[in-house]
């Protein structure tokens, strides 16, 4: 199988095959990159089609890890990890045992939590074999608000860097998905005097936040044309392509959700467009920069994660103000401060 050549592969430091007959682990641990600290990145469990594909994910994830820690000013390097198999059938004690000695072999240079189809449940059994796992049940929490206000004070940046102001009394933001993040966020949207227009797969979360913030409920599809401010994709990656692209009128686009963009082609779209797009993976670091309080010297404050998720205003208004003084797309100019901050530190 082909690894060097692929042009996911971005001279990543080790691209590790794990196995282990009795348990049935087939497993892939990346490290792209531990110049500015230990790789670290979720686990993510899924039943590939093919090897190949594995390693695709594994490669372009793990170098997304890196990136996203790096612009959240982190001191951690990217990686990522995927467990090869059906959720349903193969997770068992044995299972993440033998993956957590995987990560005990790798010395540190990799900490892995959790991502789909990975819970802290998994993640505690790894811990019974090794410590290079972050993300654990009892220790920095639920990351779920974090994120949340980081998407918060993302939305307001956008709002300030196009109306040079942030109060959001009687914006209009259309939230996609109602689940752990965006419950918070509609939280913090109501509170600022948005108004929200809300859309669920599941009607339980929709009548949650129509009845706790005075939200208006829409369908699963006409979330793409409403006459709103602000479109806040909380659900699903993907959502931004060239069906919807056309549909939008909303003028900014911030939301939680990771890898929002169809195809990279689609930020130069947005710009052409008129539209503020707040990359996908600065708005919603709130998460893990929660989670790097675990390993803080003097360890855990909630008070010290919230001050460093505040950060994200200021980062997401540098990057606006970059796309407009070269012209370029946001998302690449959240790449080019991803690679500045790699090769010059934190
Ligand atoms: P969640 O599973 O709690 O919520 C997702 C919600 O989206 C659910 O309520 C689900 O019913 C809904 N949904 C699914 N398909 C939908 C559709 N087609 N249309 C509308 N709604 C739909 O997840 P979460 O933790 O709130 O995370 C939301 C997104 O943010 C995910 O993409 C996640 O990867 C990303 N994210 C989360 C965090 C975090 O701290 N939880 C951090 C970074 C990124």
């Amino acid at each position: 199988m082909a690894v060097f050549n692929r042009v996911e592969f971005d001279n990543h430091e080790q691209v590790v095959f794990c196995s282990d007959q009795e348990s049935g682990l087939k497993a892939i641990i990346a490290v792209h990159s531990t110049k500015l600290g230990p790789a670290v990145g979720g686990c993510r469990l899924w039943d590939y089609v093919s090897d190949e594909d594995a390693v695709y994910d594994v490669l372009r994830l793990s170098k997304g890890m890196t990136y996203k820690n790096a612009v959240a000013r982190l001191p951690f390097g990217g990686g990522k990890s995927v467990i090869i198999g059906n959720a349903k059938e193969i997770k068992s004690e044995a299972l993440f045992r033998a993956f957590g000695r995987k990560l005990e072999g790798l010395g540190g240079a990799y900490y892995s939590a959790e991502d789909v189809n990975i819970t802290c449940a998994d993640v505690a059994i790894m811990n019974k074999e090794t410590n290079y796992v972050l993300g654990l049940e009892g220790k920095s929490g639920n990351p779920s608000p974090f994120t949340a206000l980081g998407t918060f004070l993302g939305i307001k940046a956008a709002y300030q860097h196009q109306h040079g102001h942030q109060d959001l009394a009687g914006v209009k933001v259309a939230v996609q998905g109602l689940g752990a993040v965006a419950y918070s966020l509609c939280k913090y949207l109501y509170e600022a005097g948005a108004s929200l227009y809300v859309t669920d797969i599941n009607q339980a979360s929709i009548d949650r936040v129509v009845n706790d913030f005075n939200a208006t409920a829409v369908g699963i599809d006409e979330i793409y044309d409403l006459d709103v401010d602000v479109y806040s994709p909380c659900a699903l990656g993907a959502t931004v392509n060239d069906n919807t692209i056309a549909r939008l009128k909303a003028t900014i686009i911030a939301g939680c959700a990771n890898n929002q963009l169809a195809e990279s082609r689609h930020g130069e779209l947005l710009r052409q467009k008129g539209i503020l797009y707040a990359p996908d993976y600065v708005i919603n670091a709130g998460g893990i920069i929660n989670v790097y309080y675990e390993t803080a010297p003097g360890g855990y404050s909630a008070q010290a994660s919230t001050k460093h998720v505040e950060g994200i205003f200021g980062t997401l208004s540098e990057i606006f103000a970059r796309s407009v003084t070269e012209q370029k797309s946001t998302h690449l100019i959240a790449d080019e401060l991803a690679q500045e901050i790699i090769a010059n530190g934190l």
